[in-house]
Parts: structure tokens; C-alpha cells; sequence
């Protein structure tokens, strides 16, 4: 008899599995793909390339407790992403800064100046809804239709201005020089990559792993007494309000015999190809070879559900989940499928230690 029977081996399920088994709860863990990690696996490719199968994975986080809680497990590289669009035949900075301007208009303004340039093409939106009125707001339309408009349509098969204002916030315009692409605290990759941190997490007499295994297999014939759910939430009900749109990507990768590709870890194509961005992970992971391998990212609608859409519609029907899930009382539902929020890494964590905490607050209430 396990105690917990947690589905998805990412890093919801893992953080969860390793803080109950240090508690003393007996765990078994599964996952339907055959490995660990979730969405943040990577692996050496045959040309011994340390690479992330579903894309290029960047942790920043501001949590101090989630890099402490992290750092049980991996040691880090210091790391700081920075981004170039490809705009009107120039690589450019992304987030939109200083230098963007100047470069892209051929000038030399000064951060005050910029601040005044942009007001003067800003379109004022009041109140901000949509991720249109995000950009709109803050750069208008020009420079609007040259980052945001086409790569948005790529990357969500939408206009901006169907979806939430929190998808184009994520990338803030500056008018300093910063040309990195996260602002946080802390910035930087497990030194041995993250499935080694994630072996680590589970590597306790108390954790069981299952691979290769979809959780529905199991579950009639395999005794527990809680399961922590991270998978999709509308699989789990079997679609019964719907299914819940999420995007895809379809990975590419391509190996070059030189030891650089490009000038930076990630370029924007924002107007031009079917692909939103090319990432070469050797600025990522800072490993040495003579080789490098880059990955391209073809958004698409069908295939594993890697993104939740946020959009007023969508979030109507996962409350209908959300209110359906609520009871079932011995199911803990966490992760950015099975609550439907587009949570960067360490917002996943922080999202399963609170329920690790409520889990253990309840415990105590009954016992
Ligand atoms: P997942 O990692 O998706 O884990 C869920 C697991 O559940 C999966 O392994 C799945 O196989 C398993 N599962 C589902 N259904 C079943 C079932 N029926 N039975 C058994 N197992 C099942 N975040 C950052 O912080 N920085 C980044 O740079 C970054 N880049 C990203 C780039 C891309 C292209 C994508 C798609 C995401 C990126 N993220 C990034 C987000 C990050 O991947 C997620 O926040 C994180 O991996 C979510 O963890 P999770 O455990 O909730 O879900
Ligand atoms: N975005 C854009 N142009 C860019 C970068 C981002 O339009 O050059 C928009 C796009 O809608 C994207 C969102 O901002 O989906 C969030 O970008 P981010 O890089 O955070 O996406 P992720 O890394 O999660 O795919």
C-alpha cells in the first residue's frame, strides 16, 4: 500500500514525491514517457551534446526558498539568458531596450530620451486586457507589429488581442541597456543538468518510479491512499466539460561540425519563418566541443500539451474543472497541465511546496 500515488515525474510531481518521502510517506511515481524530468528533461545526443528534448530551459527564479530548496540537489553555473530578434535585417535586443531603439532607428538617445520617444508612439490602453493592449500601451503600433504581432500569431495560432495581457507582460520593454532576458535574482542552470537534479530528488528508499506507464493502467490494481495529479486536468475527467486547449511545439534539431552557431543562446524571428526561435544550448549549459546543436520551435496544434492558452474562455472552462476536482477529496491536482497556468519552473516548484505544506498541515489536523 502507497501512501501517494503521484502521476508526472516533472518537477510538480518530483518536488512533491521527495518532500513526502523524506516525511516518511511511502511513494510510488509515474510517468507515461520514459524518463524523468518531465518537460525539463535533457540527455547527451550522439554527439555528445547536452540538450533539452522539449526545449530550451532557462531557470531565474526571485524565490530565494526555491533556489535554497533546489540547491539541495544540484550545484548551479551562473547563467544570464540573452536574446537577439531578428527585426528588418538587424539582430537586435529583446526584451525591447535602449539599444533596440537606437539600432533599429539609426539613433543615439539617451535612457531619458527614449522614455519620451516611446510615449510618443505609445497608443495609451485603459484598461489593459489583452496582450494587444500590453504592447500598444507601452511601444505602439510599429514596434508592436515588428516583435509581437507576427511572433504571437506563430507561437498561439492567435492575435494578441485574443489573449491575456500576462502572455506579451512576460516580456517587459526597458529603457536601460539590460540586455538580459530575465530580471530576477537568481539566474542559473543546474551544473549537471537537470535530470541529474532530478535523480537526485528521487533517489530516496521511500520513492518508487514507474516509467512508461499511463497512471490509468494502474490504478485499479495498484493500492494507495492520495493521489497528486499532474497531468492535464481535463484528461483526468475524461473531457467531460470539453477538452482545454493547450499549444504545442514541434522540436528540431540540427548538429553543426563548429563550435559556434550563432551570436548569442536564443534568436527571435518574430516576422519572419514558420519557426518562433533557434536556441544553441552550449551557451546554456557553457559546455566545451567542437560540435554544437541548435533546436528550432515550430509551434503547432497538435501534439504533447506543452502550454496552457490563457485567454477569458479557456480559464471559464478549467473552473469548471477546478470546482469538479475540488470533490475529490484524495486527489491533489498541481503543475501547470493540471491547474492550467503558465508557470515558468520555478513557479511550479513554488506551487507544489505549498501543497506540500497544506498537505502536511491537514495531517496534523486529523491526526
Ligand atoms: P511537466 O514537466 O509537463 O510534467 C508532467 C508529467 O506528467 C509529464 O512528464 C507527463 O508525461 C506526465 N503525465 C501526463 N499525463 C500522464 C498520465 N496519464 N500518466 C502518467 N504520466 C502522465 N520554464 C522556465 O522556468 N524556464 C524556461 O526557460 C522554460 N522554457 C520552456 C520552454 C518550453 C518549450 C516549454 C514547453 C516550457 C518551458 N518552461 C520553462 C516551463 C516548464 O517546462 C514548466 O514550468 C515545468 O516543466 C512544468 O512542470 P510540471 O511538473 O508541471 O509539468
Ligand atoms: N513574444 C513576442 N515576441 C518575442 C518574444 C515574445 O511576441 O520576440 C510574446 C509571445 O506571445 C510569447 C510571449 O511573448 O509567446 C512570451 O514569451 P516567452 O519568451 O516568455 O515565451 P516562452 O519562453 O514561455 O515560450
Amino acid at each position: 500500500m502507497y501512501d501517494f500515488l503521484i502521476v508526472g515525474c516533472g518537477f510538480a510531481g518530483a518536488v512533491l514525491a521527495e518532500r513526502l518521502a523524506v516525511e516518511g510517506k511511502k511513494i510510488l511515481i509515474v510517468d507515461k514517457r520514459d524518463h524523468i524530468a518531465g518537460n525539463a528533461y535533457d540527455y547527451y545526443n550522439e554527439d555528445g551534446i547536452l540538450i533539452h528534448k522539449y526545449g530550451p530551459h532557462i531557470f531565474h527564479t526571485n524565490s530565494e526558498d526555491v533556489f535554497r530548496y533546489l540547491s539541495r540537489f544540484t550545484e548551479w553555473r551562473p547563467y544570464e539568458h540573452r536574446v537577439l530578434g531578428s527585426v528588418d535585417g538587424l539582430l537586435v535586443p529583446i526584451p525591447i531596450n535602449l539599444t533596440t531603439i537606437n539600432e533599429l532607428y539609426g539613433k543615439n538617445l539617451t535612457s531619458d530620451e527614449v522614455t519620451s520617444f516611446l510615449a510618443s508612439k505609445a497608443e495609451k490602453r485603459n484598461p489593459i486586457l489583452t496582450s494587444e493592449d500590453v504592447v500598444l500601451n507601452a511601444v505602439g503600433k510599429e514596434l508592436y507589429e515588428k516583435f509581437f504581432k507576427g511572433y504571437t500569431k506563430k507561437q498561439w495560432d492567435l492575435d494578441p488581442s485574443e489573449l491575456d495581457a500576462s502572455v506579451t507582460a512576460r516580456v517587459p520593454t526597458r529603457t536601460n541597456k539590460d540586455d538580459r532576458y530575465f530580471t530576477d535574482n537568481f539566474q542559473a542552470m543546474p551544473k549537471n543538468g537537470y535530470t541529474e537534479m532530478f535523480k537526485k530528488m528521487l533517489s530516496h528508499k521511500n520513492i518508487s518510479i514507474m516509467l512508461q506507464t499511463d497512471y490509468k493502467d494502474i490504478i485499479d490494481v495498484i493500492p494507495f491512499r492520495t493521489m497528486i495529479y499532474t497531468g492535464p486536468i481535463d484528461s483526468y475527467f475524461d473531457y467531460c466539460y470539453g477538452k482545454l486547449p493547450y499549444r504545442s511545439i514541434d522540436f528540431k534539431f540540427e548538429t553543426f561540425n563548429q563550435e559556434i552557431y550563432q551570436e548569442t543562446g536564443t534568436i527571435n524571428y518574430p516576422t519572419s519563418n514558420l519557426y518562433t526561435r533557434i536556441t544553441e544550448f552550449k551557451y546554456l549549459t557553457g559546455q566545451k566541443n567542437p560540435k554544437t546543436t541548435i533546436v528550432y520551435e515550430y509551434p503547432t496544434a497538435d501534439g504533447d500539451p506543452y502550454y496552457p492558452i490563457p485567454r477569458k474562455q479557456n480559464q471559464d472552462v478549467y473552473n469548471q474543472y477546478k470546482k469538479l476536482s475540488e470533490e475529490h477529496s484524495n486527489v491533489y491536482f498541481t503543475g501547470r497541465l493540471a491547474t492550467y497556468k503558465y508557470y515558468n519552473m520555478d513557479q511550479v516548484v513554488a506551487q507544489s511546496l505549498a501543497l506540500y505544506r497544506k498537505i502536511k498541515n491537514q495531517e496534523i489536523y486529523v491526526n
